[in-house]
Protein backbone atom coordinates (compact mmCIF):
# COMPACT_ATOMS: atom_id res chain seq x y z
CA UNK A 1 0.00 0.00 0.00
CA UNK A 2 1.18 3.62 -0.54
CA UNK A 3 1.10 6.36 1.99
CA UNK A 4 -2.27 8.06 0.59
CA UNK A 5 -4.14 4.41 0.46
CA UNK A 6 -2.22 3.52 3.99
CA UNK A 7 -3.37 7.13 5.69
CA UNK A 8 -6.83 6.79 3.81
CA UNK A 9 -7.65 3.42 5.45
CA UNK A 10 -6.23 3.95 8.84
CA UNK A 11 -8.95 7.08 9.07
CA UNK A 12 -11.97 5.24 7.38
CA UNK A 13 -10.43 2.18 10.53
CA UNK A 14 -11.08 4.96 12.95
CA UNK A 15 -14.23 4.91 15.47
CA UNK A 16 -13.18 6.80 18.02
CA UNK A 17 -12.09 10.36 18.87
CA UNK A 18 -9.99 12.55 15.53
CA UNK A 19 -7.78 15.18 16.35
CA UNK A 20 -7.16 17.43 13.43
CA UNK A 21 -4.20 20.34 14.31
CA UNK A 22 -1.91 22.33 12.78
CA UNK A 23 0.70 25.07 13.64
CA UNK A 24 0.26 28.09 16.06
CA UNK A 25 -0.01 31.51 14.41
CA UNK A 26 -1.64 29.71 11.47
CA UNK A 27 -1.30 30.89 8.04
CA UNK A 28 -4.04 30.15 5.25
CA UNK A 29 -2.75 26.94 4.38
CA UNK A 30 -3.03 25.62 7.88
CA UNK A 31 -6.31 27.19 8.15
CA UNK A 32 -7.01 25.51 5.09
CA UNK A 33 -5.99 21.75 5.24
CA UNK A 34 -7.67 21.84 9.09
CA UNK A 35 -11.24 23.05 7.56
CA UNK A 36 -10.97 20.85 4.03
CA UNK A 37 -9.83 18.10 6.17
CA UNK A 38 -12.99 18.44 8.60
CA UNK A 39 -15.52 19.47 6.34
CA UNK A 40 -14.62 16.73 4.15
CA UNK A 41 -14.73 13.92 7.52
CA UNK A 42 -17.80 15.46 9.05
CA UNK A 43 -19.61 13.69 6.30
CA UNK A 44 -18.90 10.33 7.69
CA UNK A 45 -19.83 11.20 10.88
CA UNK A 46 -16.59 10.86 12.65
CA UNK A 47 -15.60 12.28 16.29
CA UNK A 48 -13.56 15.09 15.08
CA UNK A 49 -11.69 18.17 16.90
CA UNK A 50 -10.50 20.74 14.89
CA UNK A 51 -7.89 22.63 16.47
CA UNK A 52 -5.67 25.35 16.21
CA UNK A 53 -4.14 27.40 19.14
CA UNK A 54 -4.26 30.85 17.80
CA UNK A 55 -7.33 32.92 16.64
CA UNK A 56 -7.98 32.24 12.89
CA UNK A 57 -7.02 35.76 11.13
CA UNK A 58 -10.20 37.49 10.36
CA UNK A 59 -9.53 37.35 6.98
CA UNK A 60 -10.15 34.00 6.73
CA UNK A 61 -12.75 33.65 8.87
CA UNK A 62 -15.19 33.50 5.85
CA UNK A 63 -14.31 29.59 5.32
CA UNK A 64 -17.00 27.29 6.14
CA UNK A 65 -16.44 25.90 9.84
CA UNK A 66 -14.13 28.27 10.67
CA UNK A 67 -16.15 29.14 13.75
CA UNK A 68 -16.28 25.54 14.96
CA UNK A 69 -12.56 25.53 15.48
CA UNK A 70 -11.42 24.57 19.18
CA UNK A 71 -8.24 26.59 20.53
CA UNK A 72 -7.38 23.77 22.65
CA UNK A 73 -6.87 19.92 22.61
CA UNK A 74 -9.35 17.30 24.43
CA UNK A 75 -7.12 14.76 26.60
CA UNK A 76 -6.51 12.28 24.22
CA UNK A 77 -6.94 11.70 20.70
CA UNK A 78 -6.97 8.00 19.00
CA UNK A 79 -5.84 9.25 15.83
CA UNK A 80 -4.10 13.11 15.19
CA UNK A 81 -3.84 14.64 11.51
CA UNK A 82 -1.13 16.57 11.91
CA UNK A 83 -1.12 18.84 9.12
CA UNK A 84 1.24 21.18 7.53
CA UNK A 85 3.31 21.30 11.00
CA UNK A 86 6.78 18.71 10.55
CA UNK A 87 6.32 18.40 14.25
CA UNK A 88 4.13 18.12 17.37
CA UNK A 89 5.99 21.38 19.32
CA UNK A 90 4.40 23.43 16.05
CA UNK A 91 1.24 22.75 17.38
CA UNK A 92 2.10 25.25 20.25
CA UNK A 93 0.45 22.31 22.56
CA UNK A 94 2.96 20.23 24.50
CA UNK A 95 0.22 18.09 26.47
CA UNK A 96 -0.74 16.59 23.68
CA UNK A 97 -1.68 12.43 24.05
CA UNK A 98 -2.54 10.68 21.20
CA UNK A 99 -2.61 7.20 19.88
CA UNK A 100 -1.84 7.15 16.02
CA UNK A 101 -0.19 10.14 14.33
CA UNK A 102 -0.71 10.82 10.99
CA UNK A 103 1.38 13.27 9.21
CA UNK A 104 0.63 15.49 6.32
CA UNK A 105 3.26 18.31 5.07
CA UNK A 106 5.48 19.61 2.32
CA UNK A 107 8.02 21.02 5.08
CA UNK A 108 11.59 20.58 4.02
CA UNK A 109 12.38 20.09 7.94
CA UNK A 110 10.90 17.96 10.33
CA UNK A 111 10.61 15.63 12.88
CA UNK A 112 8.52 13.02 14.83
CA UNK A 113 8.18 10.32 11.73
CA UNK A 114 5.03 8.51 11.79
CA UNK A 115 4.29 5.10 9.79
CA UNK A 116 1.16 7.48 8.25
CA UNK A 117 4.12 10.11 6.55
CA UNK A 118 2.17 11.40 3.69
CA UNK A 119 5.27 14.26 3.07
CA UNK A 120 6.49 15.95 -0.27
CA UNK A 121 8.59 19.04 -0.19
CA UNK A 122 7.50 20.10 -3.76
CA UNK A 123 3.99 20.50 -2.80
CA UNK A 124 3.19 24.00 -3.30
CA UNK A 125 0.89 24.32 -0.10
CA UNK A 126 -0.23 20.89 2.38
CA UNK A 127 -3.75 21.54 1.24
CA UNK A 128 -2.57 19.88 -1.96
CA UNK A 129 -1.73 16.55 -0.21
CA UNK A 130 -4.71 16.72 2.16
CA UNK A 131 -6.93 17.06 -1.60
CA UNK A 132 -4.26 13.25 -2.72
CA UNK A 133 -5.82 12.15 0.74
CA UNK A 134 -9.42 12.87 0.24
CA UNK A 135 -9.76 12.44 -3.49
CA UNK A 136 -8.25 9.10 -2.76
CA UNK A 137 -10.92 8.75 0.07
CA UNK A 138 -13.92 9.48 -1.94
CA UNK A 139 -14.23 12.04 -5.22
CA UNK A 140 -17.66 12.48 -5.02
CA UNK A 141 -18.08 14.35 -1.25
CA UNK A 142 -15.23 17.05 -2.30
CA UNK A 143 -17.73 19.52 -2.07
CA UNK A 144 -17.62 23.30 -2.18
CA UNK A 145 -17.08 23.22 1.66
CA UNK A 146 -14.15 21.44 1.05
CA UNK A 147 -12.75 22.86 -1.76
CA UNK A 148 -12.72 26.29 -0.89
CA UNK A 149 -10.10 25.84 2.16
CA UNK A 150 -7.83 23.80 0.61
CA UNK A 151 -8.02 26.42 -2.41
CA UNK A 152 -7.27 28.99 0.00
CA UNK A 153 -4.55 27.42 1.16
CA UNK A 154 -3.18 26.82 -1.71
CA UNK A 155 -3.50 30.71 -2.88
CA UNK A 156 -1.88 31.58 -0.06
CA UNK A 157 0.98 29.60 0.14
CA UNK A 158 1.90 30.13 -3.07
CA UNK A 159 1.81 33.82 -2.48
CA UNK A 160 -0.99 34.08 -5.56
CA UNK A 161 0.27 31.51 -7.52
CA UNK A 162 4.00 33.25 -8.04
CA UNK A 163 5.97 31.11 -5.79
CA UNK A 164 5.51 26.88 -6.03
CA UNK A 165 8.78 24.35 -6.36
CA UNK A 166 6.30 22.33 -8.65
CA UNK A 167 3.63 24.66 -10.77
CA UNK A 168 2.20 21.79 -12.41
CA UNK A 169 1.40 20.28 -9.07
CA UNK A 170 -0.23 23.38 -7.82
CA UNK A 171 -2.32 24.13 -11.11
CA UNK A 172 -3.50 20.76 -11.56
CA UNK A 173 -5.17 20.81 -8.23
CA UNK A 174 -5.98 24.64 -8.71
CA UNK A 175 -7.72 23.71 -11.84
CA UNK A 176 -9.14 20.68 -10.31
CA UNK A 177 -10.68 22.49 -7.27
CA UNK A 178 -12.09 24.96 -9.42
CA UNK A 179 -14.45 22.17 -10.58
CA UNK A 180 -16.01 22.07 -7.26
CA UNK A 181 -17.97 24.80 -7.37
CA UNK A 182 -15.97 27.76 -5.55
CA UNK A 183 -15.75 31.17 -6.85
CA UNK A 184 -11.67 31.51 -7.22
CA UNK A 185 -12.22 35.41 -7.78
CA UNK A 186 -14.64 35.71 -4.81
CA UNK A 187 -11.82 33.68 -2.71
CA UNK A 188 -9.04 35.84 -4.21
CA UNK A 189 -10.73 38.91 -3.22
CA UNK A 190 -11.83 38.12 0.47
CA UNK A 191 -8.30 37.32 1.35
CA UNK A 192 -6.38 39.69 -0.78
CA UNK A 193 -8.69 42.67 -0.94
CA UNK A 194 -10.09 43.29 2.47
CA UNK A 195 -7.25 44.61 4.52
CA UNK A 196 -8.45 47.28 7.21
CA UNK A 197 -7.22 50.88 7.52
CA UNK A 198 -4.91 49.85 10.86
CA UNK A 199 -3.47 47.58 8.61
CA UNK A 200 -1.88 50.15 6.20
CA UNK A 201 -1.00 51.99 9.26
CA UNK A 202 1.17 49.43 10.72
CA UNK A 203 2.45 48.39 7.10
CA UNK A 204 3.78 52.26 6.92
CA UNK A 205 5.56 52.42 10.18
CA UNK A 206 6.81 49.01 9.08
CA UNK A 207 8.43 50.79 5.67
CA UNK A 208 9.82 53.38 7.51
CA UNK A 209 12.16 50.73 9.19
CA UNK A 210 12.77 49.03 5.56
CA UNK A 211 16.70 48.36 5.36
CA UNK A 212 19.01 47.04 2.69
CA UNK A 213 22.09 45.56 3.87
CA UNK A 214 25.27 45.80 0.91
CA UNK A 215 22.69 45.24 -1.76
CA UNK A 216 21.33 41.59 -0.68
CA UNK A 217 19.18 41.84 1.87
CA UNK A 218 16.36 43.71 3.26
CA UNK A 219 14.52 43.55 5.93
CA UNK A 220 11.83 45.28 8.41
CA UNK A 221 11.38 45.95 11.90
CA UNK A 222 7.44 45.40 13.63
CA UNK A 223 8.34 46.75 17.03
CA UNK A 224 5.33 46.14 19.92
CA UNK A 225 4.84 49.77 19.85
CA UNK A 226 3.42 49.91 16.37
CA UNK A 227 0.71 47.13 16.97
CA UNK A 228 -0.43 49.21 20.08
CA UNK A 229 -0.44 52.53 17.97
CA UNK A 230 -2.19 50.35 15.33
CA UNK A 231 -4.70 48.66 17.29
CA UNK A 232 -3.38 45.66 15.50
CA UNK A 233 -1.66 42.35 16.06
CA UNK A 234 0.67 40.56 14.68
CA UNK A 235 -1.51 38.21 12.37
CA UNK A 236 -2.02 41.34 10.41
CA UNK A 237 1.39 41.67 9.10
CA UNK A 238 1.62 37.84 8.05
CA UNK A 239 2.14 39.34 4.45
CA UNK A 240 4.28 41.77 4.86
CA UNK A 241 7.83 40.48 4.44
CA UNK A 242 6.80 40.66 0.57
CA UNK A 243 7.96 44.06 1.16
CA UNK A 244 11.70 43.55 1.83
CA UNK A 245 11.61 40.57 -0.53
CA UNK A 246 10.17 42.94 -3.34
CA UNK A 247 13.01 45.23 -3.46
CA UNK A 248 15.50 44.99 -6.64
CA UNK A 249 18.39 42.87 -6.49
CA UNK A 250 17.61 41.74 -2.84
CA UNK A 251 18.27 38.33 -2.42
CA UNK A 252 16.57 37.82 1.13
CA UNK A 253 13.73 39.67 2.59
CA UNK A 254 13.03 39.53 6.58
CA UNK A 255 10.73 40.71 8.99
CA UNK A 256 11.71 40.87 12.50
CA UNK A 257 8.63 40.99 14.46
CA UNK A 258 8.48 41.50 18.48
CA UNK A 259 6.46 38.98 19.87
CA UNK A 260 7.31 39.40 23.94
CA UNK A 261 9.82 40.95 26.06
CA UNK A 262 13.43 40.11 24.21
CA UNK A 263 11.17 37.96 22.12
CA UNK A 264 11.49 37.98 17.91
CA UNK A 265 9.88 36.06 15.38
CA UNK A 266 11.87 36.25 12.03
CA UNK A 267 10.36 35.67 8.77
CA UNK A 268 12.57 35.02 5.91
CA UNK A 269 11.77 35.00 2.16
CA UNK A 270 14.12 34.23 -0.36
CA UNK A 271 14.90 33.95 -4.42
CA UNK A 272 16.13 30.85 -4.69
CA UNK A 273 19.60 31.81 -4.01
CA UNK A 274 20.30 30.36 -0.50
CA UNK A 275 18.67 27.53 1.59
CA UNK A 276 17.01 29.46 4.15
CA UNK A 277 15.12 26.09 5.78
CA UNK A 278 18.46 25.03 6.97
CA UNK A 279 19.56 28.53 7.84
CA UNK A 280 16.10 28.52 9.97
CA UNK A 281 17.01 25.21 11.51
CA UNK A 282 20.10 26.13 12.97
CA UNK A 283 18.32 28.67 14.82
CA UNK A 284 15.71 26.19 15.75
CA UNK A 285 13.45 26.93 13.50
CA UNK A 286 12.28 25.44 10.09
CA UNK A 287 10.43 25.93 6.91
CA UNK A 288 10.83 25.91 3.49
CA UNK A 289 14.54 26.72 1.05
CA UNK A 290 12.33 30.03 -0.09
CA UNK A 291 10.24 30.78 2.98
CA UNK A 292 11.29 29.67 6.73
CA UNK A 293 10.92 31.22 9.99
CA UNK A 294 12.59 31.02 13.53
CA UNK A 295 12.28 32.42 16.90
CA UNK A 296 14.86 33.97 19.00
CA UNK A 297 15.38 35.60 22.25
CA UNK A 298 17.57 38.69 23.03
CA UNK A 299 17.00 42.66 22.00
CA UNK A 300 16.41 43.63 18.62
CA UNK A 301 20.07 45.13 17.86
CA UNK A 302 21.25 41.62 18.57
CA UNK A 303 18.36 39.43 17.06
CA UNK A 304 18.91 41.56 13.83
CA UNK A 305 22.72 41.36 13.07
CA UNK A 306 22.46 38.01 14.53
CA UNK A 307 20.14 36.96 11.63
CA UNK A 308 21.63 39.14 8.97
CA UNK A 309 25.27 38.18 9.72
CA UNK A 310 24.31 34.46 8.93
CA UNK A 311 22.34 35.17 5.62
CA UNK A 312 24.94 37.28 4.75
CA UNK A 313 27.71 34.58 5.23
CA UNK A 314 25.31 32.18 3.43
CA UNK A 315 24.88 34.63 0.40
CA UNK A 316 29.08 35.46 0.13
CA UNK A 317 29.25 31.74 0.43
CA UNK A 318 26.98 30.87 -2.74
CA UNK A 319 28.21 29.30 -5.87
P1 LIG B 1 6.51 32.44 8.41
O1 LIG B 1 7.67 33.29 8.05
O2 LIG B 1 6.17 32.44 9.86
O3 LIG B 1 5.32 32.71 7.51
O4 LIG B 1 6.95 30.95 8.09
C1 LIG B 1 7.52 30.58 6.88
C2 LIG B 1 7.59 29.09 6.79
O5 LIG B 1 8.47 28.58 7.76
C3 LIG B 1 6.25 28.42 7.04
O6 LIG B 1 6.14 27.33 6.17
C4 LIG B 1 6.32 27.99 8.47
O7 LIG B 1 5.54 26.86 8.70
C5 LIG B 1 7.80 27.73 8.68
N1 LIG B 1 8.19 28.14 10.03
C6 LIG B 1 8.04 29.37 10.58
N2 LIG B 1 8.49 29.42 11.84
C7 LIG B 1 8.95 28.18 12.12
C8 LIG B 1 9.54 27.57 13.27
N3 LIG B 1 9.75 28.25 14.41
N4 LIG B 1 9.88 26.27 13.19
C9 LIG B 1 9.66 25.56 12.05
N5 LIG B 1 9.12 26.07 10.94
C10 LIG B 1 8.76 27.37 10.95
MN1 LIG C 1 1.83 27.10 7.28
MN1 LIG D 1 2.27 25.36 4.08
Amino acid sequence: MNDVARIVKRIKDEDGRIGIISHFDPDGDAIGSVLGMYNFLKKFKKNLDPILKDEIPYLFKFLPGSDEVKSSPAEYYDLLLLLDASDITRTGFDNLKFGDLVRIDHHKTGTNYSSFDYLNENAPSTTVLVLDILRSYSEKDITREVAEPLYAGLLTDTGGFRYSRDFSMAFSAALYLSGKGIDCQEIAQKIFLRKKLQVFKLLALALETLTVVEDRIAYIVLRKEFFEATGTDSSDSQSFVTYPLSVDDVAVGIKFTEAGDNFWKVSLRGKNRVDLAEIAEEFGGGGHKNAAGLRMEGDENTVVSTVLSRILKALKSEK
